[in-house]
């Protein structure tokens, strides 16, 4: 068939690291930096546990019930303790911020702790599952957040709500997106989780929606985070096989990363359509430049998704005591930190009894 001779170059271009700028690896002095090397970039903030969505692959109802101990209220960090934690990791070289959970626009006067991280000399962003973006797009806009990524797992309703699984319909999400355009908080990221057997019939459907939109459609390999999910490697759509269903419709050209660590790939519409971004944290970890670390609800920082404990800081927080501890305890979690879980992930790492956190709590 004609075109599979368009497809296998970019599956094998796939298979090959994507570029890298190499040469911002080389430490500068001072910096800090973790056992492998890898500075500390970007700081994921959940600012609840909670979520109105049970999404099939994060929160499945069976686990996540009427029963299950969400955080209470006393346990959360409090604005003021965020901002604080989040002004020590700037000073130690964090340049972008996002706000995550659980669903993060549950939370309580948002905007407020927005409005103060805003302050903050970095990118500052926010993932949601849309739902309260029509409500809340311009209160985020106008507290100072820069731009928005929107789960959407589906684009036909019938899917959307089964992978929900709240019965959520997606053209409340589309006005979502919509709404958060319109206000300015674009180019807009839309992620879609794919899962086999229970979404990737939504592939190409997605991607010819979302075709000259002028926002960014990712797809993300179905990750063994937690241990609840049920996660099975048969159930993974490799990035590869994305790529290449697209390709087959809507033929696609590999673009450079925009900077070093990125972790999607990019891919473009050889038709000047707009661009698509694959996600291969379990076909192809991406570790070796993983400039990432979490801040838990609770104040527990945690240097890799796939952690199974993390380092207390609320308490650190509330024992008093100036920035400077603060400051220590944090470049000590980084010094120490060596995670490549995804690089080395075996049939025994991904055993559901390893207590690895879940996604819901540790902030996506
Ligand atoms: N509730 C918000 C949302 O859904 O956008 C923010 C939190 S959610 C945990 C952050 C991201 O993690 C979402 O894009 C979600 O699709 C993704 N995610 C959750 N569980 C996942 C899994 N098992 N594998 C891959 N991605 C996952
Ligand atoms: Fe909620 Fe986001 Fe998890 Fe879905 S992925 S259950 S929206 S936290
Ligand atoms: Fe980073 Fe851990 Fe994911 Fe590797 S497995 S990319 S170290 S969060």
């Amino acid at each position: 068939m004609k075109a599979d001779a368009r497809i296998i170059p970019i599956v094998n271009a796939l298979k090959a690291p994507p570029p890298r700028a190499e040469h911002l690896l080389v430490p500068i002095e001072g910096e800090l930096l973790d056992k492998r090397q890898r500075r500390v970039r970007d700081l994921r903030i959940s600012v609840t546990d909670r979520c109105n969505f049970r999404c099939v692959y994060c929160m499945p109802k069976e686990v996540f019930d009427d029963d299950y101990a969400f955080l209470p209220r006393s346990k959360l960090l409090s604005f003021e303790e965020i901002v604080r934690i989040a002004g020590i990791f700037v000073e130690q070289g964090v340049e972008k911020i996002r706000i995550t959970g659980g669903e993060p626009l549950l939370r309580k006067h948002i905007e407020n702790l927005i409005e103060q991280l805003a302050k903050l000399p970095v990118e500052l962003t926010l993932t949601t599952n849309g739902s309260l973006l029509k409500k809340k797009a311009q209160a985020l806009k106008d507290a100072g957040l820069h731009r928005v990524t929107v789960s959407l797992d589906g684009i036909d309703d019938a899917v959307f709500k089964r992978m929900n699984d709240v019965d959520y319909a997606v053209g409340d999400v589309l006005d979502g997106i919509a709404a958060a355009s319109a206000v300015g908080l674009a180019p807009i990221k839309v992620n879609c989780v794919v899962k086999r057997g229970a979404n990737d019939d939504q592939i190409v459907p997605l991607a010819r929606h979302f075709r000259n939109s002028g926002h960014i459609l990712r797809f993300i390999e179905f990750m063994d985070v937690g241990a609840s999910n049920g996660w099975r490697m048969d159930e993974v759509v490799p990035s590869a096989d994305v790529v290449a269903r697209i390709n087959q419709e809507f033929p696609l050209e590999v673009v450079d990363a925009n900077y070093h660590g990125e972790v999607a790939e990019r891919w473009r519409y050889v038709d000047g359509a707009g661009e698509i971004g694959v996600i291969s944290s379990v076909t192809q970890a991406f570790c070796s430049s993983c400039t990432r670390i979490r801040l838990s609800t609770e104040g527990q920082l945690y240097t890799c998704l796939f952690a199974q404990s993390g380092h207390d800081l609320r308490n650190a927080l509330r024992q008093g005591g100036g920035n400077e501890r603060l400051r220590r305890l944090i470049a000590s979690v980084w010094r120490e930190r060596d995670d490549r879980y995804s690089e080395i992930r075996t049939a025994a790492t991904t055993l559901p009894g390893r207590g690895k956190v879940e996604m819901s709590y540790i902030g996506g």
